[in-house]
């Protein structure tokens, strides 16, 4: 049976991602040897970072300025190297759910955090607006997309002061105005490759205005200056990346991502709206992520969601349960998610409607 897979992280590749990355394993470049076996100086190798880079920055509309980099550590260790760079005393943060208070945990480490607003209050289930930022603070770090609650800010917002966002769970999955932002990062394990690789976008101006000494492998300025290759950067999710890398950009891309996640994200809430079984748990339109979509048995409903899990399951639906601090269901509607498993799930929900009338 067909595998429908909603996974929220590690999540689906594209199958040109998989296919293209088990022959580099086998044989890469043409040299005979596994791209796992091979020295990451080696000019085969040194092409694959090169282009990774190169096309990270076309696919986004980097302008001049910015620097892409490639680490290890994942999103987490981005909670802290961006207030050991960053901050000189102040930064202010938008706190949306789990992975920004990580994020702010980490920052207390270096100084004053000035949370500006919460929807913690309703279990992140909303973007909170209307709030100031401070104009003296360092920067201001938001969560764009929220990967547990299923909340995500498209706009990319216009603030006085540098901007730092988390894009972990939806980079590549829209036209964005990469010029807004001072520092963009995320673990690629979401949208772009296997685990292991961080992608960092730097603005370079931002970087040098602390004095704080940084150790090597958690400044910055150590990966710009040599590309992505101070240490072993971790060269198969580099190689994967730039593979999926490849395949948005012969899919259009991130404009014609974006118009198909419209259509996806479309397609699964206008059924949660429609059947009774069911609710979103995000109400605000605007603020329901296109990236991973969340939704509850209805009231009165509750008893039946043992038995929608083991039917969609039936049907091939893996990785749908939606995470413990929210319950329910979480459909993970990343790029490479074909529009025929939301629909797929869309027709179980469906007939799970008929089963239970
Ligand atoms: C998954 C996730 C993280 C954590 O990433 P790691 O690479 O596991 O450290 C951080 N932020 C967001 C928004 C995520 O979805």
């Amino acid at each position: 049976m067909k595998k429908h897979n909603f996974y929220a992280g590690p999540s689906i590749l594209p199958q040109f991602t998989l296919d293209e990355t088990i022959k580099g394993i086998k044989d890469f470049a043409g040299t005979g040897l596994s791209v796992m076996e091979i020295s990451h100086r080696s000019k085969e190798f040194v092409a694959v970072m090169d282009e990774a880079t190169a096309l990270f920055k076309e696919l986004l509309g980097i302008p001049e300025g910015y620097s892409v980099i490639f680490v290890g550590g994942g999103a987490s260790t981005q909670f802290a190297m961006i207030p050991y760079n960053l901050m000189k005393s102040k930064a202010a943060y938008l706190n949306t759910g789990a992975w920004s208070k990580k994020a702010i945990k980490e920052a207390k480490l270096f100084g004053d955090v000035n949370v500006v607003a919460s929807s913690e209050d309703t279990t992140f289930n909303y973007i909170p607006k209307g709030y100031r930022i401070p104009d003296d603070v360092d920067y201001f770090h938001i969560t764009t997309n929220n990967t547990i609650y299923g909340t995500e800010i498209r706009e990319d917002f216009d603030v006085d002061v540098p901007l730092v966002a988390d894009m972990s769970s939806d980079i590549f999955s829209r036209k964005m105005d990469v010029s807004k932002y001072a520092v963009i990062y995320g673990g690629a394990q979401k949208n772009l490759a296997p685990a292991g690789v961080t992608f960092v976008i730097i603005r370079n101006d931002v970087l040098g205005k602390s004095d704080r000494p940084i150790p090597t492998m958690l400044n910055y300025k150590t990966h710009i200056d040599k590309e992505s290759m101070f240490n072993t950067p971790p060269v198969l999710p580099v190689f994967a990346a730039l593979q999926t890398l490849k395949w948005l950009k012969a899919n259009g891309g991130v404009g014609e991502m974006e118009k198909i996640n419209i259509h996806k994200a479309g397609l699964l809430y206008d059924e949660i709206d429609r059947n009774p079984l069911f609710k979103g748990t995000v109400l605000n339109k605007e603020d329901r992520s296109r990236m991973n979509i969340c939704f509850v048995m209805n009231d009165g409903c509750e008893a039946l969601e043992k038995d929608f899990l083991a039917y969609a399951t039936s049907k091939g639906m893996l990785g749908i349960k939606g995470h413990r601090s929210v319950g329910g269901f979480r459909a993970s509607t990343y790029n490479a998610l074909p529009v025929e498993s939301v629909q797929a799930l869309v027709d179980a929900m469906k007939e799970f409607e008929k089963m239970k009338a």
